[in-house]
């Protein structure tokens, strides 16, 4: 697994719009063309085609560079290999894993590294679209060479670069071990065998999580409001989709940042192998209404493989294995109780802790049949700044001000605003609509605070 920069650009213009549409439905006809041939040959049992074969059948068809069209046969070549293996290995399979066979409007679009060219003076990135037709152009800030580059549509133009600059390390930090214990509270409970242990908060996520819950069903009811397919119907639903993928995208971005601190953590530490308690088996237990929901929107599978991806970049050993209630159990004599509160508290000994370590410290004797130390020194961390400003502002207002990014009045940016407007601040009584009608004076910045204040109420 490869390290990947994932890149939305702004500003692509109409032309380049056209362009980039019109390139991923040619290569949309051409995954078409090369899935029926190979489809054709298995039919008629005749050998698959092989990869000098598409070569052939597809050279100088399709308005893309060569190259760009050799690594979309290769993509289907994989795929085939892929599905074949796993309807060896696994037969039941058979019943419902098909060989490719969709025909695609669209496909993405793929260059390898050496076709890509990257200028840092003029931040160019600079994609070739074959003889006599001219090269897709998207102006980047990158800090890092760029590898194989893909283009992709997910409800927008993104650029998925893979980082040339982020390779394996030559040897593992240590020889020390380390036990994650996964969670939605805390997304993670690290315990190292050199008696440390850090706690990554997972609140930021679970609360970007619940903000756009509560802002999708403020746009669900102003559209039961609307005419089905009206304009406002429409503006809503845009809203709706651009709001959820806000959303992802900070919620991906926390995962990262909480992810590397971990390993990190782990790094700092000389570990050398790591043990992920996999919390599936909780999935399955029916635990009422809202806890199922918690448990469903959980997203602890992506956790896993963010951690086996970064553990192996630093050459440390990765497993997983069954927690089997680890939280619950006190580490110095085994007695098992239900946690209540932030402190583990043992009724059958004097043991006391931190609660969210107990089950990272449990999990030690199930992985590497040791038991540690309970860890001293605890380090608590937030993945990230909560990101987001106004975060009462109402839905399409919201939406809006992310358009523009900055504050019209001022130019700035809110996180930097400089220190002077606090002045003003002081000057109008707390709350109420009344003190801006007080307001001394009509100055543009004061309107401008004043209105800011107010706007969650308009909600
Ligand atoms: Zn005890």
């Amino acid at each position: 697994m490869k390290a990947v920069s994932i890149l939305r650009p702004k500003q692509i213009s109409p032309g380049l719009q056209a362009t980039l549409r019109d390139s991923q439905k040619e290569a949309g006809r051409l995954w078409t063309d090369i899935v029926a041939l190979h489809r054709r040959a298995r039919a008629e049992r005749r050998n698959w085609p092989s990869r000098s074969e598409l070569q052939v059948a597809t050279k100088g068809r399709y308005r893309l560079h060569s190259q760009t069209v050799q690594m979309i046969c290769h993509q289907l070549l994989a795929n085939v290999e892929a599905t074949a293996t796993r309807r060896q290995n696994d037969p039941r399979s058979r019943e419902w894993l098909r060989f490719p066979h969709k025909e695609k409007r669209f496909f993405p679009l793929y260059w390898p590294a050496q076709a890509v060219s990257y200028d840092a003076a003029s931040r160019r990135l600079v994609l070739p679209m074959g003889r006599g037709r001219k090269s897709l152009v998207f102006k980047l800030d990158l800090n890092f060479t760029p590898g194989s580059v893909k283009l992709v549509w997910n409800e927008g133009h993104e650029l998925h670069i893979v980082r040339s600059d982020v390779a394996q390390t030559e040897e593992t930090p240590g020889t020390e071990r380390a036990t994650i214990d996964l969670g939605e509270i805390h997304l993670g409970a690290v315990a190292t065998s050199t008696g440390k242990a850090l706690v990554v908060s997972g609140r930021g996520i679970r609360s970007h999580k619940r903000l756009l819950s509560k802002q999708l069903s403020e746009i669900a009811r102003r559209r039961s409001r609307c005419k089905k397919g009206s304009r406002q119907s429409l503006k809503l639903q845009k809203a709706r989709q651009k709001r959820s993928l806000l959303t992802s995208r900070r919620v991906r971005d926390l995962r990262h940042k909480a992810t590397t601190r971990i390993i990190r953590f782990c790094a700092e530490a000389g570990v050398g192998e790591i043990f992920i308690g996999d919390p599936r088996g909780v999935r399955d237990k029916d635990v009422g209404r809202k806890q199922n929901g918690r448990m469903a929107r959980w997203e602890m599978g992506t956790d896993m493989s963010y951690i086996a991806h970064k553990a192996k970049r630093l050459r440390m050993a990765c497993f997983t294995g069954d927690e089997r209630g680890t939280s619950s159990q006190c580490p110095q004599c085994d007695h098992r109780q239900k946690v209540r509160g932030r402190v583990w508290r043992c009724r059958s000994c004097s043991f006391e802790g931190a609660r969210d370590v107990v089950g990272a410290v449990n999990m030690h004797p199930l992985a590497f049949e040791e038991a540690v130390m309970f860890p001293v020194e605890i380090t608590y961390r937030r993945p990230g700044r909560m990101g987001g400003r106004g975060m009462n502002t109402p839905v399409l207002a919201r939406s809006r001000a992310l358009e523009r990014r900055s504050r019209p009045d001022t130019g700035l940016r809110e996180a930097e605003r400089p220190l002077a407007p606090q002045l003003l601040e002081t000057a109008p009584p707390p709350g109420g609509t009344r003190d801006r009608s007080q307001a001394p004076g009509n100055s543009a910045p004061l309107r401008s605070t004043g209105r800011r204040k107010t706007q969650p109420r308009a909600a």
